[in-house]
């Protein structure tokens, strides 16, 4: 289970919709772990760095990660997973987003959005046996902004 407040919630759909049609990119920050629990605390928007396409291709800014990392580390906070926008598509993974799934510590939230609105947002892991995408259950809570 994930559980993120919807303050978060509303700057991760925001990133898409400025980013439209393009899709946008960033990391999150969070507390817990996989076998229990996880909240997301903090999300830090990057540049799509991605070579070509930026209207289906996404990667984050990895001077960004590394940052977050370092800023992270003795907290108990912990580079968490990752956010990108799909552009007039499902929030399902896409094939290039496989090829890219290398870490299975790391949560995929993928925000499906058209020109006038967000559809949806889901979060996914790898899973390690199959090698494939596995949705979560995503709470969200309400929480004053920080
Ligand atoms: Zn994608």
């Amino acid at each position: 289970m994930i559980s993120i407040a919807t303050w978060l919630v509303r700057e991760i759909t925001q990133a898409a919709k400025e980013s439209y049609p393009n899709e946008c990119c960033g990391l999150l920050g969070g507390t817990g772990n996989l076998d229990g629990a996880i909240t997301i605390t903090q999300a830090r928007a990057t540049s799509n760095v991605a070579k070509g396409l930026i209207k289906n291709h996404f990667e984050v800014d990895p001077k960004v990660h590394f940052e977050l990392i370092h800023e992270l580390r003795g907290t108990n906070e912990r580079v968490i997973g990752h956010y990108h926008s799909h552009p007039n598509h499902p929030a399902r993974p896409s094939e290039e987003d496989l090829k890219m799934a290398f870490d299975p510590n790391l949560l995929w939230f993928i925000i499906s959005l058209d020109q006038s609105r967000i559809n949806e947002m889901k979060v996914y892991k790898i899973n390690e046996l199959t090698a494939a995408f596995q949705e979560i259950p995503l709470t969200t809570f309400v929480e004053d902004d920080q």
